[in-house]
């Protein structure tokens, strides 16, 4: 024990706390949120640990529920804004005993002593506990001092730690890479040893972890050195397939690399974990394509896009990603090679693309294209005929200006005129279009039945005049919105 830090503790968790301890039991926040606390950092969530037992902790509150099967009670907040203080996490002390399985404890035994309860937590800096009443640290495991040298080491035996559960290896590498801090010595060798306990474990979990791994903000290192411990095969072994697979000239990178440096590019962008995985997965399927070509004197990945959209699929089904998540993540893999040349395609090939992807998955299909330049060492992340590409994507996605716009159809015209169907129906709805477009407020049913009825009444002649600037206005009002879209990009 040392210290008496002062930490701004939100009154919804000291509150609970007090309750806690004014009925005569003990009450520390524990856990990530103790560990935040003393670096800075804002907690994810409040954790409480306390001597009391569930149904003593349930009769304390008036809204609670049971969380799970190791006694946790959430605490119910009604009435605040913040998500983190909606539920606070009220858990006896624990030990717990007996791994059979390298998953669960086989039970649960609640207990008195808080010193039991910080020794069944994994590592040193989540084993921290805090009195708000007494504004005190317990620090049994020396995790204050690991904090400062940023350092992830497990309680006690770290061997034995991660035989009891074999998350604990991937949560190693999880914290570490969130924190930004290093994984101690004894303990990653340990990692390296028992490794393969990570094969036991519930595919739910590591992906859990390994998404939070994905969302730091230096994701690349975690997989890096998930890769080095031996860790990242139970995770994704065939983004492994890539270490030193060789590129073609245009790559300086191995492929393994590529997708890791990909993964890099959106992660520094900020952008979703959805860009992320598409982007760490995109060529995963190269070292399975890869022929070498006497012709070209090059390595070719002819149907990399195919296979690696298929494995995609595989490994996120196998890591038991939502189906929703998988198909998305699934399409951008498929598209990612996009043709991209504006001087040569068209903007249906680009309507064509938008279908394939989606349109609502279309800009992070953008996104991963930049992400694919940069892992790739290029210097530009949108160059001219990107930007052009995207351009092209915004006026495939708009829609154009044309009568359709009109609250009135060429049938309401029709019936309400009396005139045969034939180009003066056009005439009229172009006619209409024109007045539309000068003043919007003109764009209602009631209105515009009016105006076609007095239209109706006009020779041939002066109906086509009207009908055909109608169509000129359209044209040059188009010209105007892709121009507009244009220079938003800087492209001509
Ligand atoms: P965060 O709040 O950022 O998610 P955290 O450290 O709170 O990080 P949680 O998964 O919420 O992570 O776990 C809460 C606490 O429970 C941890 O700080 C740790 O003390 C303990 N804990 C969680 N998982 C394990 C585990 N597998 N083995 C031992 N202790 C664990
Ligand atoms: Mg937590």
């Amino acid at each position: 024990m040392r210290g008496t830090p002062s930490f701004s503790i939100p009154k919804e968790v000291v509150e609970t706390a007090e309750k806690l301890e004014k009925a005569g039991f003990e009450a520390y926040l524990v856990g990530g949120c103790v560990r935040d606390l003393v670096l800075g950092r804002k907690p994810k969530d409040w954790d409480l640990t306390t001597s009391a037992k569930p149904e003593q902790i349930q009769g304390l509150f008036s809204e609670t529920f049971y969380e799970n099967e190791y006694g946790t009670v959430g605490v119910v907040n009604v009435n605040v804004s913040d998500e983190t203080l909606k539920v606070v996490e009220v858990t006896p002390y624990r030990l717990e005993s007996g791994y059979s399985d390298a998953r669960r404890p086989d039970s649960i035994t609640f207990s008195d002593k808080l010193e039991e309860d910080l020794k069944r937590r994994d590592f040193t800096i989540n084993a921290l506990a805090y009195s708000i009443s007494q504004g005190q640290i317990i620090d049994l495991h020396k995790g204050q001092d690991d904090l400062k040298d940023k350092l992830v080491r497990a309680v006690g035996e770290p061997g034995e730690r991660f035989l009891e559960d074999g998350l604990r290896v991937l949560r190693a590498i999880r914290i570490a890479t969130e924190l930004g801090f290093t994984v101690e010595k004894e303990t990653e060798k340990a990692i390296k040893k028992t490794s393969k306990i990570l094969g036991k474990i519930a595919k739910e979990r590591i992906r859990d972890e390994f998404c939070r791994i994905l969302m730091a903000d230096r994701p690349m290192d975690g997989l890096v050195l998930a890769q080095e411990l031996g860790i990242l095969k139970y995770v994704a072994p065939e983004l492994e397939e890539g270490i030193g697979i060789e590129q073609n000239q245009a790559h300086k990178y191995s492929v393994f690399e590529h997708n890791l440096r990909s993964l890099k590019h959106a992660a520094d962008k900020g952008w979703d974990l959805d860009t992320r995985l598409a982007a760490l997965f995109h060529d995963v399927g190269k070292p399975a394509a890869r022929r070498w070509s006497d012709e070209k004197k090059d390595w070719t990945f002819h149907g990399h896009d195919v296979v690696g959209a298929r494995m995609a699929k595989r490994i996120l089904t196998d890591l038991k990603f939502p189906m929703k998540q998988i198909e998305k993540i699934t399409k951008l893999v498929r598209w990612h090679l996009f043709f991209s040349d504006t001087e040569v395609i068209t903007l249906s090939a680009v309507r064509r693309m938008v279908r394939n992807v989606g349109s609502e998955n279309i800009w992070d299909l953008m996104n991963l294209r930049a992400c694919d330049r940069i892992g790739t060492g290029r210097p530009k992340e949108h160059p001219y005929r990107f930007r052009k590409y995207r351009a092209m994507v915004e006026e495939a996605l708009r829609d154009p200006i044309s009568v359709s716009m009109l609250a009135v159809k060429g049938e309401d015209v029709i019936r309400e005129t009396g005139l045969q169907p034939g180009p003066k129906i056009g005439y009229i709805l172009h006619a209409l279009l024109e007045e539309v477009l000068d003043d919007p407020k003109r764009n209602t049913k009631e209105h515009l039945t009016k105006r076609m009825q007095t239209l109706a009444k006009l020779s041939d002649k002066e109906l086509q005049k009207l009908g055909e600037a109608g169509k000129e206005k359209k044209t040059a009002l188009e010209e105007v919105e892709i121009g507009k879209i244009r220079g938003k990009y800087w492209v001509k």
